[in-house]
This record gives C-alpha cells, sequence and structure tokens, in this order.
C-alpha cells in the first residue's frame, strides 16, 4: 500500500490552526478583527487563565444568518474577497477565510450571532472541529464567539503555551495594538471578569493613546505633523528627545489600520533620532503610515503581522524625513546652534549614491542606512537581460543592465535560488537528497534534541533522513542534496536553532520556511569560485525566481546605479 494519505478535513484544519492560531491573543486578534471588518463600534473582550480557559469577543456589527453562521466555520470562506486579484487591495483586517474553523478545531467553540434584520440568533457549539448543536437563541444583533479551553484536544501546542501571566501579557498587548490601530471602536478589556481598561471611540488619535497608556505617557511625545510625500502619508505622536525606552515595547507602527513589523520603518526611526536618543534606547509613540494598498502585500504572514514593501526604501526615506522635520522644529526654538549643525551633518558618500529629488540639503541620510534597493525591473525578454562583466571582489559580480550598473551578491543570490528550489520540492514531496556513505551518529544536547524529534517528518520533506537513535542520538542517513556530506553537523546545528526561534512544531509552512531557509544559507556560505560559466548559470537562476530582489532574509540580491545617476554623478 503507498504511503500517502490525504489529511481529513479535521486533521488540516488543526494544521493550518498551527499557523494562524499561535497562542490565545492570535485568537483574541482574529476574533476582534473580524468584528471590526464586521463594521463593530462597539467590542467587549474577556479572558481568564491567560486565555487558556476563555476567550469571549463580543460585537454590535452585521452579524450572521443562520446560513452564513455555518458557512464562515468551513475553510476557505470568506465573505472578504472573491479571487487573487482582490488580494492586492484588500481593506478588510480578514481574507483568508482560516480563523475561525481554525480557531474551532483547537477548541471548543460557541458562536452566537444574530443579524440586524434577523427574527433569532443562531447558537453554534463545536467542540475540536466537530460541530454539536445548531440552535435558535435570543442575543442582541451582532455576534459572541467564546473560545473555551484552547488547544485541549492537541496537547503538544498546549505544552507549548507559557504561564497564564505571559498569555495575559500577550493578550493585553495584542488588545492594545488592536486599540491603537482602531480608534474609533469602543474597546473594553476584562480580565476574570474585571475590566483592565475601556476606550470610548474617537476620532482623534490623541485620546485613544492617552486612554490606552496614560497622561504621563503622552507628555514624553510630540506631534509628527501630518505630512504626504510620494503617496505615503505619515502622522503621529512620537518621543521628545531624550525619550526612549531599551525595546520596542511602545512603539507602534501603524500601516493601513493594522500594527505592522516593518523593520524598514523601525531602522528609519531610530536612525532620524540619532543622538537625540542615548544609545541603545528607542523612541516610544504611535507612527501612523497609510499608503497604496498597492505598494505592499500583506499577505506574507499567516497572522499578517510582516508586511512586504515592494519599495521599502521610499517609506523609510519618508519617515526619516518627515521625522527629521520633528525634530529640526523643536531644535530651531531651544537647541543651541551647536547641536543644530550636529543634526545637519551629512553623510554625503551615501546621500549623493542616492540623490533623490526630495533629499533636502537639511536633512542628513541615516548613517547607516544600506544602500538603496533600486528601482530595478528585471525584463521579460532574454536578449535585454544582464550583460556580466566580471568578479568584484569576493562577493560580488558586476551586470550591465539596460538602465545601467548593476551588482549581484553572489551569496545573497545563491540563498535565494536554493530557498525557492527546495520550496518547491519540498511541496511537491520529493526533496532531493544525498545519502551519505555511512550513516552519520549526531548527539545534539537535549533542548536541541526535542526539536529535532518533534519536526523530524518536517526535515524529511526536506531532504534529511534522520531517525532517533536512542537518548539525545540521531542517526542522519541522508541530507538535502544541496548540502556538503561533511557539513552535517553544523548544518543540523544550525537548523535547531531556526527551528527553535519560530517557537513552533509541526509541518506548518512557517516550520517549512524556516528550516529551507536555514538550509539555504548553510549551502550557501561555502564561498564561491568565479567562473563565467558559474556567474551567467547564477544570473540566469535568480531571474527564473519568483522573488529575485531579496534574499529570504530580505537582504538584496542586486543593487543598480542608474545611467542616469551615473551621468549625474560625473556631472555630465
Ligand atoms: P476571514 O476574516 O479571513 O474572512 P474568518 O474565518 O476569520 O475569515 O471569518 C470567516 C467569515 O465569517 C468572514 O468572512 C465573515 O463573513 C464571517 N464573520 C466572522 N466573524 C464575524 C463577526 N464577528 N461578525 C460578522 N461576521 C463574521
Ligand atoms: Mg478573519
Amino acid at each position: 500500500m503507498g504511503k500517502i494519505r490525504l489529511l481529513t478535513d479535521e486533521v488540516a484544519s488543526q494544521v493550518a490552526a498551527g499557523e494562524v492560531v499561535e497562542r490565545p491573543a492570535s485568537v483574541v486578534k482574529e476574533l476582534v478583527e473580524n468584528s471590526i471588518d464586521a463594521g463593530a463600534r462597539r467590542i467587549t473582550v474577556e479572558f481568564a487563565r491567560g486565555g487558556g480557559q476563555l476567550i469571549r469577543v463580543t460585537d454590535d456589527g452585521a452579524g450572521m444568518d443562520r446560513e452564513d453562521a455555518i458557512l464562515c466555520l468551513e475553510r476557505h470562506a470568506t465573505s472578504k474577497i472573491r479571487s487573487a486579484e482582490d488580494l492586492s487591495v484588500v481593506a478588510t483586517m480578514g481574507f483568508r477565510g482560516e480563523a475561525l474553523p481554525s480557531i474551532a478545531s483547537v477548541s471548543r467553540f460557541i458562536l452566537a450571532t444574530r443579524s440586524r434584520d434577523g427574527e433569532t440568533g443562531t447558537e453554534i457549539k463545536i467542540a475540536g472541529g466537530k460541530i454539536e448543536s445548531v440552535s435558535d437563541c435570543g442575543v442582541a444583533p451582532g455576534t459572541s464567539i467564546e473560545v473555551n479551553s484552547l488547544f485541549f484536544n492537541v496537547p503538544a501546542r498546549k505544552k507549548f503555551l507559557r504561564g497564564e501571566e505571559t498569555e495575559a501579557a500577550h493578550i493585553i498587548y495584542q488588545m492594545q495594538s488592536l486599540a491603537i490601530a482602531h480608534p474609533e471602536v469602543t474597546m473594553t478589556l476584562l480580565r476574570e471578569g474585571r475590566s483592565i481598561w475601556k476606550a470610548g471611540g474617537t476620532s482623534d488619535h490623541g485620546v485613544r493613546v492617552v486612554d490606552l497608556f496614560g497622561a504621563d505617557y503622552m507628555r514624553r511625545l510630540m506631534v509628527l505633523e501630518a505630512s504626504e510625500e510620494n503617496g505615503i502619508k505619515l502622522e503621529g505622536y512620537l518621543s521628545k528627545p531624550g525619550e526612549g525606552r531599551p525595546d520596542r515595547d511602545q512603539q507602534f507602527v501603524v500601516l493601513n489600520r493594522r500594527v505592522v513589523q516593518c523593520p524598514a520603518v523601525f531602522r528609519a526611526l531610530r536612525e532620524a533620532y540619532g543622538d537625540a536618543l542615548p544609545r541603545g534606547r528607542q523612541p516610544l509613540g504611535v507612527l501612523r503610515v497609510s499608503m497604496d494598498p498597492l505598494a505592499f502585500d500583506c499577505n506574507v504572514h499567516p497572522a499578517k503581522r510582516e508586511v512586504r514593501l515592494h519599495r521599502p526604501e521610499l517609506l523609510k526615506q519618508a519617515v526619516y524625513l518627515a521625522v527629521r522635520r520633528m525634530l529640526e522644529s523643536l531644535n530651531s526654538s531651544t537647541r543651541s546652534a551647536a547641536t543644530e549643525t550636529r543634526v545637519e551633518s551629512p553623510r554625503l558618500e551615501l546621500s549623493s549614491i542616492a540623490a533623490t529629488s526630495h533629499s533636502s540639503r537639511s536633512f542628513a541620510r541615516p548613517p547607516q542606512m544600506e544602500l538603496p534597493v533600486p528601482d530595478l525591473i528585471i525584463p521579460d525578454t532574454p536578449e535585454e537581460r544582464f550583460q556580466i562583466i566580471g568578479p568584484l571582489g569576493a562577493h560580488w559580480i558586476i551586470l550591465e543592465g539596460k538602465d545601467g550598473l548593476v551588482l549581484l551578491d553572489v551569496r545573497a543570490a545563491s540563498e535565494r535560488i536554493l530557498f525557492e528550489n527546495l520550496r518547491r520540492e519540498a511541496a511537491s514531496g520529493n526533496a532531493s537528497s544525498q545519502n551519505l556513505l555511512l550513516p552519520s551518529l549526531i548527539d545534539l544536547a537535549p533542548k536541541d534534541a526535542v526539536w529535532i524529534s518533534e519536526n523530524l517528518e518536517a526535515l524529511r520533506s526536506t531532504g534529511f533522513h534522520l531517525e532517533p537513535f536512542g537518548g539525545d542520538s540521531f542517526k542522519v542517513e541522508a541530507v538535502p542534496a544541496c548540502l556538503a556530506s561533511s557539513d552535517v553537523r553544523n548544518a543540523l546545528l544550525d537548523v535547531c536553532l531556526s527551528l527553535r526561534s519560530t517557537g513552533l512544531m509541526g509541518s506548518s509552512q512557517p516550520v517549512m520556511d524556516a528550516l529551507i531557509r536555514s538550509v539555504s544559507r548553510f549551502a550557501s556560505s561555502n564561498g564561491f569560485q568565479y567562473g563565467e560559466q558559474r556567474a551567467r548559470h547564477l544570473v540566469n537562476e535568480l531571474l527564473k525566481c519568483e522573488l529575485p530582489y531579496a534574499c529570504p532574509q530580505g537582504r538584496p540580491t542586486l543593487i543598480q546605479w542608474s545611467f542616469s545617476e551615473l551621468e549625474r554623478k560625473f556631472g555630465r
């Protein structure tokens, strides 16, 4: 009999739940975002015992009739998009249609809902993904979802929940983020039946900041006046000089109504403060960014926490300049001339490489800002493509493109190519692996061994064939074809580290991606002997990639200096 089996819907939902539902706070996020999408003006969130025992989210939104209430529990059921094209302009918080079935598959779940014109409400009870009852119920228009005993049927995940205090802290932080991003909605948070905070709906963002964090916090901030540049609108409240924290816990970046993790913005913010903050301190506050939804992709993280910007350098620059302007406005009224000169001394080397129409002379470009990822569009037709000029140092290849000079980073490019190949192979279930001449026995530290034994299946689908060999030892029989057989031990340690950093178990996509990322990083670290043929192969393979512009870690693979930039630099 063959080995391949289709997963039952129940198991498939539990696997998907691994991506969407990391912990109680993720349940809160998904449910509250659904309420927001349903047009709720009031949302009440209650939780008990860190959310592991109970999470209840009640809203006064559109509610659902019976048919929709049943349908919304199906996988990929969503009222928010109809086609893949809708994804690029999605204005709702949700769109994947996986949250409710995923949550219902790992909890005892009660949905009570009534549409605004519905005569009665519907109550649906589900345990571990199985519908137990559907009945009439008397409820106010809107929706209430109760999630009891989260992960009761998935002990492996339950084991990974932290203590109640930690999980509660995550929920509170999550609610702060949601409240910051949606000041117009009245939100109430209750813990073990007692109100922790309540923030009335307001159109004034500043009021919401005070409601959430208090007047003392607000006194440490100054206004970032609304500005718009390159279609990027910015506004907010940010640290006064000298007011910072060692972490980013009180720094919120809201991009089109979502609090996001966006390293480009984090860096630009910190760099803009320069020595207006002591070393190691991060600015506080809320930065609101609005931009065309076509300018970024929010479908890159299962919980939509991360976004991929198509032109990160534009946003970085806009943030940097706006914050400099804010700080300088203060400088001109209160600071000595000496400080001003320091603020103004620009790093010319960098700014001249990327001279752009709006870089005004009074603003320095951030000192450690990487070279900007250029406006580089890879042509579709092969005969326009790059001409190889030769190697540059140990790491780069010089290319001539239609629009100018292009440098290719060998390692970043190799990582991208390996990553996409391995990912494709793993998805089709046939990762190429090479058998070791002699199986290799590897002893691991206990904490690493746990990760390896929990992820044997995921490892197998990327080409590692290994089995437990008693205690914390493993017998390795084959490794991914791209790895040198002598590297087995170090490659595995690298993999452990990446797996641990995801905090996730099982073959969910984030786990697979972390694994594949670490294999491709490891395999690309071996150095590159330049040769015309090899260089050509590398370029061709890179251009075949879906995302050729950056390595899986986000570093650029190609940077370009356009002919017009070169002409400008040479004063032609
Ligand atoms: P998504 O949000 O990606 O569409 P979900 O699984 O979170 O997927 O929700 C599925 C559908 O259920 C939503 O598209 C929406 O139509 C409906 N729904 C979920 N929560 C609510 C709610 N609180 N009020 C009204 N409708 C809801
Ligand atoms: Mg949703």
